[in-house]
């Protein structure tokens, strides 16, 4: 018998990689896919699937007091963690049965094992051989913790959806999404929480204005922030552990869940045997085509370190498949893309920052709303919420909206679609309402604020 030849070789079933192998494999490509780990990669195993079905799971004991303002009894019990991480688990494997059919049913081959390249065609899989065309490495990342004394008995976003029982308190140290998404989840699982963020504010790179609403919104409901420190050591004390601090305090925890960013899964991936190189942050360079410096080896997602969402790399894999295998070269547009941090409250952003857009345009007009929403007028609950648009002067055009509030993420996902199509100022004040929304509050805004 030949040997089969692939088109496509991908290394990796996590978003980027499954969507470039189904979509080659529906364009005719004979395809190819090798996964070590789990089907669906992080998102769908411990990422932003498990993560949302905790935030929704954190939600409720919020929901249960605001109930009684309008006239529900309902009393908060203890949460019943193995009873959401096993259902939550359930859920997980159902998807990842799901994958694999779409992978089946698209005639892709599914390799299950770690995936080495041997040269710029050949990818070994547990002793076997592959000859590919054109190999994909979608391998993702991996979390980073620091080196610091004790960083061994931290754990990271990878084990916290397995814990066999829930901490009575616990520190997490970062200041970016997954840190806050986390404080926020735990904190409304009943656990008492205390963030640890090195920098004055954290969300580096957000609109510091909703950044602030935010740190206020989770300080009231009762997160403790700590920004401009930092843990120099962890020790083990009693069961519990014990955290030396920058300033000098210490700090005693069940729990020290580590959200320091993450890195490129690049270890035993057999670059050394290609002319792959990385750039400077050491993720796999590409070019607009996602081609590496070995012309027949291809990267998309987060192993090449671009913006770490999973749309991005189902687009980035999407137009791959398509260069590949239908000859459209279109250049993927980065602009506009919206994100959401689900953090207690959402927050939700398009766009410039009000900063960025200082520095871009030449005059800018901002238009912000602070209200309590309707249902919190009889919930009695004091979470506000905060809405901002940046507008450019010259052009009218709406260049950033950024929300902190309930289902930010669905507002500004609708908002993404204006604003990416250039909606003005004036398009938005000519759009009625739908009323009584929050949302609406986005097309009654009439005076700018600076
Ligand atoms: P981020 O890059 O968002 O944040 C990392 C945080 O850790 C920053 O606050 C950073 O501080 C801090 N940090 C880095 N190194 C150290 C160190 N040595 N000591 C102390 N603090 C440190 O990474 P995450 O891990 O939160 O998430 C990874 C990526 O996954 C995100 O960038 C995002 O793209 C994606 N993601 C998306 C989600 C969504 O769409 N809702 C949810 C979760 C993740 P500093 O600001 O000073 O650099």
């Amino acid at each position: 018998m030949s040997e089969t030849i692939y088109d496509l070789f991908v290394i990796g079933a996590g978003s980027g990689g499954v969507r470039a192998a189904r979509m080659s494999a529906s364009f005719g490509a004979k395809v190819a896919i090798a996964e070590s780990r789990y089907l669906g990669g992080t998102c769908v195993n411990v990422g932003c699937v498990p993560k949302k079905l905790f935030s929704y799971a954190a939600h409720y004991r919020e929901d249960f007091s605001d109930a009684q303002g309008f006239g529900w009894d309902s009393s908060v019990s203890d949460l019943d963690w193995p009873r959401l991480r096993d259902n939550k688990t359930k859920e997980i494997e159902r998807l990842n049965g799901i994958y694999g059919n779409l992978l089946n049913n698209a005639g892709a081959d599914l390799i299950n094992g770690h995936a080495r390249i041997v040269d710029a065609n050949t990818v070994e899989v547990d002793g076997n051989k592959y000859t590919a065309k054109n190999i994909l490495i979608a391998v993702g990342g991996w979390p980073f913790i620091p080196d610091i004394p004790g960083c061994e008995l931290a754990i990271s976003s990878n084990e916290l959806f397995y814990l066999d029982t829930l901490p009575k308190h616990a520190v997490v140290v970062g200041g970016g999404y997954i840190a806050t998404e986390f404080a926020g989840i735990l904190h409304g699982l009943g656990v008492e929480v205390e963030q640890i963020y090195r920098r004055d504010l954290f969300l580096r790179g957000f609109d510091t204005e909703i950044r602030e609403q935010l740190a206020e919104e989770m300080t009231n409901k009762g997160v403790k922030l700590r920004f401009n420190e930092n843990v120099t050591a962890i020790a083990e004390q009693d069961g519990q552990y014990l955290l030396t601090l920058e300033s000098g305090e210490s700090l005693l925890t069940d729990k020290v869940l580590y959200a320091t960013g993450r890195k490129p899964l690049l270890e035993g991936l057999g670059l050394e045997n290609t002319k792959v190189t990385l750039n400077d942050k050491g993720y796999i360079a590409v070019n607009e085509g996602f081609q590496t410096a070995e012309p027949s080896i291809y990267a998309v997602g987060d192993v090449t370190g671009g913006m770490e969402l999973t749309p991005v790399a189902l687009a980035e894999g999407m137009n791959l498949a398509k260069r590949l295998f239908k000859g459209d070269n279109t250049v993927l547009d980065y602009s506009f893309i919206p994100t959401a941090i689900f953090s207690q409250p959402n927050l939700a952003t398009v766009g410039f920052s009000e900063e960025e857009a200082r520095e871009r345009f030449a005059d800018i007009a901002v238009y912000t709303s602070r209200f309590t929403h309707l249902k919190h007028t009889l919930s009695g609950n004091k979470t506000k919420t905060f809405l901002k648009l940046v507008v450019d002067k010259a052009s009218d055009k709406v260049v950033g909206a950024h929300m902190m509030g309930d289902d930010a993420g669905e507002i500004i996902q609708g908002l993404a679609v204006a604003i990416k199509a250039g909606a003005t100022k004036a398009d938005f004040d000519s759009t009625i309402g739908i009323h009584p929304t929050v949302a609406e509050e986005f097309v009654t805004m009439r005076d700018a604020t600076r």
